[in-house]
């Protein structure tokens, strides 16, 4: 749990360009600089522009991040989606509190 990546591979790091903060693919934390491209996770081929690039005037990413990819660096990591899910116990149980709920009436 207190090592997320060791030795070689890849890992996933956020990196703005088109209007939202997207994943992508890297094996360093190393930024990409004005003019690269790249493909976010959520499938777009993406060119980082001046604005996207951190710098003395530009100390943050102010766009916000892109829902498909956030969506998705949590399943390929494993991590609880934000919203409950349409299956699972979470929705059972639900449903069972529902039907006490109605009984009680
Ligand atoms: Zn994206």
């Amino acid at each position: 749990m207190s090592s997320p990546t060791t030795g070689e591979g890849s890992m996933w790091i956020w990196q703005q360009a088109g209007g939202h903060r997207h994943a992508r693919e890297a094996t360093s934390h190393s930024e990409l600089p004005e003019g690269q491209t790249f493909v976010s996770l959520c499938g777009e081929t993406l060119t980082v522009l001046n604005r996207d690039v951190h710098g003395p005037n530009q100390p943050g990413w102010l766009d916000p991040t892109c829902v498909t990819c956030d969506l998705q660096i949590r399943v390929n990591l494993g991590l609880p989606l934000p919203r409950c899910g349409t299956d699972g116990a979470g929705s059972a149980n639900r449903e069972t509190q529902t039907r006490r709920k109605m009984e009680a009436h």
